[in-house]
């Protein structure tokens, strides 16, 4: 294929990934990382286009440098996008003050002197083989763990796409050192048409890579957002109930522990009255992180009403699970959130039941909730166990 070919080729691929991933980016509300990709492909577009219309035209200086430059704009927009995507630090943001300079350099070199392609050649693939890898630094840094395997795959091809130019780039300045290389029969280059070419698919498969990772960020958030409570962090009631209905039933042929504490904080419509909502929240908040801090990685904290929180450990009995509740009704109990009117503590009543033959995980929370009302009952900031377990 010839290289007039390549370009068109690459132009279109571009264009195409770039309207339609502007548009998809524009469409979404956290699209502005996906509608900045599609700008770079655009932008990759016109750089090709200004590129193509040197042929069959001898080459005319301005026009090469405008569309190597545009060329440089769309990598570093493309590496912004990735940035923004990953929400990287200012610092991150430092690859582009090299690559400019590079840019600029172009310019300088080519209003001073004379154009040099060579130049050129050697200078944007420096630029653009920078703010690729720190583009697939980022992507290795900065990328959530939930979006592997999608980040380190695209992550991959930018190496690969840094390795390619590296490689292109190196052998132009060794045209430029040799000049005379024609002459041994060397090819001028060779590099151009197979950069080109891999360009178009790692255009193809950076565009299904950048998919894949907005999927993967959307589909964790949708998991998030499904099973936490916004408020406080901590698992959400669907998320227990789901969890301890699997645990029960793993545990009751087995004959395994496992127990339930119910959480309530006691007179919190007061403190709402007296303080305001907004520091309620603020206790909620703090409530549950005590909570959380208190308990093993294993247990799972989650709010089941508006200030009431369950707490289940697995594999515990009710000796440990009496030991926990006393452990975390202490905590609370010291726990101090500071308002503009002074320091605000709180306790809570807790009530704990363990599973015990024939049980049910409804079964369990219903024990348990009665136990809780007993504490209430008995004063409050305090700790009761299950009666005799309710089938
Ligand atoms: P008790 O000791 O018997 O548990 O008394 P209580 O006041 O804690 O219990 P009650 O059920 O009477 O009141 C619960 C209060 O929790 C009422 C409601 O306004 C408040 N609440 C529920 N959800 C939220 C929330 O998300 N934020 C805030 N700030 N308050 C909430
Ligand atoms: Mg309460
Ligand atoms: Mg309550």
């Amino acid at each position: 294929m010839s290289v007039v070919t390549l370009l068109l080729v690459n132009m279109l691929l571009h264009l195409t990934a770039g309207v339609c991933l502007f548009v998809a980016g524009r469409s979404l509300r956290a699209g502005a990382a996906l509608s900045l990709w599609g700008l770079s492909n655009l932008v990759y577009a016109a750089g090709f286009i200004i590129l193509l219309q040197r042929f069959p035209r001898s080459l005319d200086a301005y026009i090469s440098l405008g569309g190597n430059l545009l060329i440089d704009l769309g990598a570093a927009i493309a590496f912004l996008s990735l940035h923004q995507f990953l929400s990287g630090s200012r610092r991150d943001l430092w690859p582009l003050l090299p690559a400019g300079l590079l840019s600029l350099a172009k310019i300088a070199i080519t209003l001073a002197l004379e154009y040099n392609l060579s130049l050129n050649v050697v200078l944007g693939c420096l630029s653009r083989a920078l703010l690729a890898a720190m583009g697939s630094w980022l992507l290795l840094r900065r990328a959530e763990p939930w979006l592997r395997p999608a980040s380190w795959t695209v992550a991959g091809f930018q190496l690969l796409w840094v390795l390619l130019l590296l490689i292109r780039g190196g052998w132009e300045f060794a045209w430029m050192l040799e000049p005379d290389a024609a002459m041994m029969g060397l090819l001028r280059d060779p590099t151009s048409a197979i950069s080109l070419l891999l360009r178009s698919a790692i255009t193809f498969i950076m565009t299904v890579g950048f998919l894949w990772m907005m999927g993967r960020r959307l589909e964790a958030t949708l998991v998030r957002q499904a099973t936490e409570d916004p408020l406080t962090g901590v698992a959400n009631r669907r998320a227990l109930w789901e969890k301890a209905e699997r645990l029960v039933g793993r545990a009751v042929p087995r004959g395994a522990p496992l127990a339930v504490l119910m959480v309530d904080i006691d007179h919190f419509k007061s403190v709402n009255d007296r303080w305001g909502h907004g520091m309620g929240d603020r206790l909620l908040k703090a409530v549950a992180r005590t909570l959380a801090d208190g308990v093993r990685a294993d247990d799972m904290v989650a709010r089941v009403g508006g200030e009431e929180f369950a707490v289940l450990l697995p594999d515990a009995d009710a000796a440990m699970a009496a030991a926990v509740a006393e452990r975390v009704r202490a905590a609370v109990a010291l726990l101090q959130v500071e308002g503009d009117d002074g320091a605000l503590s709180c306790t809570v009543s807790i009530g704990h039941a363990s599973l015990a033959p024939g049980l049910s995980w409804e079964g369990l929370v219903k024990a348990a909730d009665e136990a809780l009302y007993r504490a209430k009952r008995g004063g409050r900031n305090r700790v009761e166990a299950a009666a005799a377990p309710v089938a």
